[in-house]
């Protein structure tokens, strides 16, 4: 918690998320350093980082688009799925996305293109081929430069797994005491709804 707070001196790494398209040379552009998650608004509720990550990118352009390819490490505080625990974890991924530039807004002139589609005429999502294959991701940049901040953003939350777990044998929390079961069994009957004792403690409890 107290990590996501004392962020890195902010500035020293706005170089590395904004970089000048025109630094990136026909040999292309390496950019190294330590981004914080404020630096790249990242929020708690997306992921909780324990210090900065380390970040290394590179560049390359051809014409107006520009490839990056990199790497990310940190270390993120998870929340276990099972026993609700906080846990460290580390950050590791890989990076290879596009920039392309913002498509220049279609100028306003008649109903919108859209509508006059043929609903029969409609393409079938190509959702299979998309599975198949790698593409790397897009992104749009407006200007001079690029601005990294919101790709970064996203490849840190995509990293996350769907559900963490402390370890995978982590036991989790007892149903009905909430003990935490990797520190020991709880006292719990194993099927409390069948003990006919509990049956009738609960009819003498009874409001009348
Ligand atoms: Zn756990
Ligand atoms: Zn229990």
């Amino acid at each position: 918690m107290k990590a996501w707070e004392d962020g890195a001196s902010p500035g020293i790494t706005m170089d590395l998320l904004t970089p000048n398209l025109a630094d990136i040379t026909p040999e292309g552009l390496s950019l190294t350093g330590d981004v914080t998650g404020d630096e790249i608004g990242l929020t708690r509720e997306d992921t909780i980082l324990s210090g900065p990550l380390a970040v290394g990118l590179d560049l390359t352009k051809v014409e107006n688009t520009v490839c990056l390819t990199g790497v990310v490490e940190g270390t993120a505080v998870r929340e276990c799925v099972r026993c609700l625990k906080d846990f460290e974890e580390p950050v590791a991924f890989s990076l290879r996305v596009v920039f392309e530039p913002e498509p220049k807004a279609k100028p306003k002139a008649g109903p919108p293109a859209a509508k006059r589609v043929d609903a029969r005429k409609k393409q079938p999502e190509p959702v299979e081929a998309e599975a198949e294959e790698t593409a790397d991701e897009i992104y749009h940049y407006q200007g001079d430069h690029l601005d990294l901040a919101p790709m970064l953003r996203e490849q840190v939350i995509l990293s996350a797994p769907m559900h963490p777990l402390c370890k995978d044998d982590c036991a989790g929390l007892c149903a009905h005491c909430g003990k935490d079961l990797n520190e020991g069994l709880c006292r719990c009957p194993v099927e409390p709804a069948s003990n006919p004792f509990h049956v009738l403690r609960g009819l003498k409890t009874e409001p009348k």
